[in-house]
C-alpha cells in the first residue's frame, strides 16, 4: 500500500492500517468498506456523547455563523457560559478556568501555574500513568512513551502508582496499608521542605488499566501536600464527564485537589478543548503577578460552543447517572469473564462506564493478535493493551443497556474464541 503524506501517531508507519471512520450514530461508528461498529471504547476515550450527537453539531455549526474566531483575551457568550458552567460543577472554592486546546496542555500549564504560585520546580508524578505527548506532560507520564524521548524537562520525580491487585509493597487486596500514599509522603520529605511545586495524579488511572486506588489513598495525598505546601493536581482529562459514574473521578473518594485538568470528554470529541481548572487559593495569586501562559486558540469560539452544549446534553440526558448506572451491569459483564477464564484472566475492575480485564499472557504472544482478529470480525472496538496485558473498555455514555449486553457478549466471545 503507497505510504500516506502524513504521519500515523505513536507507531512506526510501514504496515499501519488506518480505520476510515465516515460517520457515526449513537454509539456505533461507521468505516468506509460499509461496516457498522459497536463503539467499547469511546474512540480515543473521548466519544462520550456517541457519534455525532445533533445538538452540539448545531451549536458549533451556529457558533462558526456567528463568530468562529477571535482574541485569546476576548470576551465572548460561549467562553462565559462554559467558565461559568464548569466552575458550577468543579469543587467548593473553584474560581478559574484556564483554557486550552487539548489534555497534554491543560498538563502543561496547570505545571507552569503550580510552579508560578509556590516559586518551586519541581513534580512528583506516578509510574502507570498518562499525561499527554508534549514535553512536559511526557516527562510526568509513568509509560513506555516516556524513555526514548528522555531526558525531558528537569525536576520530575516518579512514584510507585497505587495498583491494589499489584501492589509495590505486597500488601494483600483487600487489606491495604497505605504503603502507596506514604510513599509519596516519604519522597515529599526526602526532597526538602519547600521543593515539590505539584503532585499530579489520575485519581482514576486511565489509559494505563484503569487502576481504582483504596479510598483512602487520595485524602492520604491531600494530606501530605498539606504538610509541604505542595499542591495536589488531578488529571481527570479521560475520567472527567462521567466516565467512572460520577462528573469527575475524584468525587468518589474524600479528597478534592487544587487543580483539576481536562479535556476529552468536555466537548465529547466534537472540537479541541481543554481546561485547567483551579480553586481560588491558587487562583488569587495572579491577581498581582503576571500570568505566564496563553495560546492563539486560547478558549476557541468553537471549542467553546461543542462544550456548553456538550454540557448540556450530559445533563439533560442524565448522562452521568447512566454511566453509573450501566456500570453496574459492565461490572457484572467483565466480573462474569473472570469467572469463566480464572486462571488467565487474574483481575477485573472497573467504576462507571470504564472497566478493565487483566489477561495473564504475554505482550508477544500471538493472543493478542488473535485477539484484535476476534474482535474485528465482531465489529466491537475496545482498547486493547498487550503491554500492560489488559483489555480496556470505554462505551460512549449514551450507549443502551441492550448495546452494552451485546458489546459484553461479544467481547466475552472474542477472548474465548483467542484462547481457543
Ligand atoms: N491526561 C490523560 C489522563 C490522558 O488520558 C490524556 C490522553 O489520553 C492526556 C492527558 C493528553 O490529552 P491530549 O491527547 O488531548 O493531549
Amino acid at each position: 500500500m503507497a505510504q500516506t503524506p502524513y504521519f500515523y501517531t505513536w507507531t512506526a508507519q510501514k504496515g499501519v492500517k488506518p480505520m476510515e471512520v465516515v460517520g457515526g450514530q449513537g454509539a456505533f461508528f461507521d468505516t468506509d468498506d460499509g461496516s457498522r461498529w459497536l463503539d467499547m471504547g469511546s474512540l480515543s476515550y473521548q466519544a462520550n456523547l456517541g457519534h455525532q450527537h445533533p445538538d452540539v453539531i448545531a451549536a458549533v455549526q451556529a457558533q462558526a455563523a456567528e463568530l468562529c474566531m477571535t482574541l485569546p483575551n476576548a470576551d465572548f457568550p460561549a467562553k462565559r457560559q462554559l467558565a461559568e458552567k464548569l466552575l458550577e460543577l468543579a469543587p467548593d472554592g473553584y474560581s478559574k478556568v484556564f483554557f486550552t486546546l487539548g489534555g497534554a496542555e491543560a498538563v502543561e500549564n496547570a505545571f507552569k501555574i503550580a510552579k508560578l504560585v509556590t516559586g518551586r520546580q519541581k513534580a512528583i508524578s506516578r509510574y502507570r500513568s498518562y499525561h499527554g505527548a508534549t514535553m512536559g506532560a511526557l516527562t510526568l507520564t509513568g509509560d513506555y512513551r516516556r524513555p526514548p524521548l528522555e531526558p525531558g524537562i528537569p525536576g520530575v520525580i516518579h512514584a510507585m502508582p497505587a495498583y491494589p491487585e499489584r501492589c509495590f509493597a505486597d500488601c494483600v487486596l483487600g487489606e491495604c496499608t497505605g504503603a502507596c500514599s506514604s510513599h509519596i509522603s516519604q519522597i515529599l520529605d526526602y526532597e526538602g521542605p519547600g521543593s515539590v511545586a505539584a503532585v499530579i495524579v489520575e485519581p482514576i488511572v486511565g489509559a494505563n488499566g484503569a487502576l481504582i486506588p483504596p479510598d483512602g489513598y487520595l485524602p492520604a495525598l491531600r494530606e501530605a501536600c498539606d504538610k509541604h505546601g505542595t499542591l495536589l493536581i488531578f488529571d481527570e482529562v479521560l475520567t472527567g464527564f462521567g466516565r467512572t459514574g460520577k462528573w469527575f473521578a475524584f468525587e468518589h473518594f474524600d479528597a478534592v485537589p487544587d487543580m483539576i485538568t481536562l479535556a476529552k470528554g468536555l466537548t465529547a470529541g466534537m472540537a479541541p478543548l481543554g481546561a485547567v481548572l483551579v480553586h481560588e487559593r491558587v487562583a488569587k495569586h495572579f491577581d498581582e503577578n503576571f500570568l505566564y501562559a496563553g495560546l492563539t486558540n486560547y478558549a476557541h469560539p468553537l471549542g467553546c460552543a461543542a462544550a456548553v452544549a456538550s454540557l448540556k446534553v450530559y445533563e439533560k440526558e442524565n448522562l452521568i447517572e447512566a454511566s453509573a448506572k450501566l456500570g453496574e451491569i459492565l461490572l457484572e459483564g467483565v466480573k462474569d469473564i473472570r469467572s469463566d477464564h480464572r486462571k488467565l484472566v487474574p483481575f477485573v475492575r472497573g467504576k462507571g462506564l470504564f472497566a478493565a480485564i487483566e489477561i495473564e499472557i504475554d505482550s508477544d504472544d500471538s493472543f493478542w493478535k488473535r485477539l484484535q482478529s476476534e474482535l474485528d470480525a465482531q465489529y466491537v472496538f475496545v482498547h486493547l493493551k498487550p503491554r500492560i496485558k489488559t483489555l480496556l473498555i470505554a462505551p460512549p455514555l449514551v450507549i443502551t443497556e441492550e448495546q452494552l449486553k451485546t458489546g459484553i457478549q461479544r467481547i466475552a466471545a472474542a477472548i474465548k474464541a483467542a484462547l481457543g
